[in-house]
């Protein structure tokens, strides 16, 4: 099931009649495709749970609608929502067996929906063997690892077959390992249930290879959705670029003049690019690490701090003078890097290479 958003905010009052309210979720339009799986991406605090728990019926909003397909379920309450809610802490009650456990919503149902005990116990059977657990049904939480108990609460969600599943940072609490393989078996999950799921992350490696789309967020705002490669090719904001990548993007102060980039303030820096269709002015430069290429006659020169050689790629770091900051260089390990050099001299790839207005950090695109 589809899922939209319109202009949806979320004002928290404040504590008293002096202080001022937090707008934690700031007019929010946007359409979740049927059937995908899209993550909420942003630092702690920047509106991801309150957004999450708007669209179950947790939360009511300030402003704004919120549909399932064509219905308008703002006002519906959370349980007439058909939501399964997937938390950081698993939340199992401790005295009751797995089987228990995912068939406890089901209990819940009262009236004509009720299923009959033999219907509860197949369906509690199927969704265990899809998170592969059906060999736990007897045990209780406590003699579980986390990533089997997060499994048990993914069953308990889907159990009721929900329209959509929202899960908040579901793998926070597993250790790095589990957090991958499961992340991994919820990718799996929702492929092969088809549920519109929408996954909330602050870390944006999970959130790159997990998703068919990202929503990236911050202090409510949104700030961009798209593709997870889209979104790293293509930042529309300098917080975005920065937000996406490990190592991360290598942002310089620099100008623009007369069609030339250039890094740093001094106008006898060297001019690393040229932008076609940009007037004269200051700009945040934004360079991946894997923008640059070794060339013997780049415009980029650099003092060699580092070479680290890891296996297919090579990682360089460096400084320019024009520049405060450090370089982080990824570059291919058929390129030869002479580690003994004083200075490196590099080209810049254009599409690795993204320039922001200094005061809105907005992108500046040049062709
Ligand atoms: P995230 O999940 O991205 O970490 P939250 O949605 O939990 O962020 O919070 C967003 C902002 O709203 C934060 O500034 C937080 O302090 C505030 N907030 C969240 N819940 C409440 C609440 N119940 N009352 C007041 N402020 C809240
Ligand atoms: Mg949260």
């Amino acid at each position: 099931m589809n899922v939209k958003i319109e202009n949806l905010t979320k004002v928290f009052p404040g504590m008293d009649r002096k202080s001022a309210g937090v707008t934690a979720v700031d007019d929010f339009t946007l359409d979740i495709p049927d059937g995908k799986l899209v993550c909420l991406l942003g630092p702690s605090g920047c509106g991801k749970s309150t957004l999450l728990y708007m669209i179950c019926g947790l939360e009511s909003p300030t402003s704004g609608k919120i549909f399932f397909g064509e219905d308008d379920v703002t006002d519906v309450p959370p349980e007439k929502r058909r939501v399964g809610l997937v938390f950081q802490n698993y939340a199992l009650y401790p005295h009751l067996t797995v089987k228990q456990i995912i068939k406890f919503p089901l209990e819940n149902v009262k009236g004509d929906a009720r299923l009959s005990k033999e219907e509860m116990d197949k369906r509690a059977l199927e969704v265990a063997k899809l998170v592969q657990i059906e060999n736990l049904m007897d045990r209780k939480p406590g003699q579980m690892s986390g990533g089997q108990q997060q499994r048990v609460a993914i069953a308990r969600a889907l159990v009721k077959m929900p329209n959509v599943l929202l899960m908040d940072e579901p793998l926070s609490n597993l250790d790095a390992r589990l957090r991958l393989q499961t992340r991994e078996e919820i990718r799996r999950i929702q492929r092969e249930t088809g549920i519109t799921t929408i996954f909330v992350t602050h870390d944006q490696e999970e959130a790159m290879s997990i998703s068919d789309m990202i929503i990236v967020m911050k202090d409510g705002l949104l700030n961009q959705i798209g593709k997870p490669q889209e979104v790293y090719d293509d930042p529309d904001n300098l917080f975005v670029a920065c937000f996406l990548g490990t190592p991360k993007v290598n942002v310089f102060k620099g100008f623009v003049k007369g069609g030339g980039l250039f890094i740093g303030d001094d106008k006898q820096s060297e001019r690393i690019l040229d932008v076609k269709g940009v007037d004269d002015r200051e700009v945040w430069i934004g360079i991946r690490p894997e923008g640059f290429k070794v060339d013997k006659d780049g415009k980029l020169t650099c003092d060699l701090s580092g070479v680290d050689v890891m296996g297919r790629d090579i990682s360089v770091v460096c400084r320019n003078s024009n520049a405060e900051e450090v370089i982080r260089a990824i570059i291919s390990a058929e390129n030869e890097v002479d580690r003994d050099a004083k200075t490196v001299k590099f080209n810049v790839k254009p599409h690795k290479t993204y320039i922001f207005d200094k005061e809105t950090e907005e992108r500046i695109r040049f062709t």
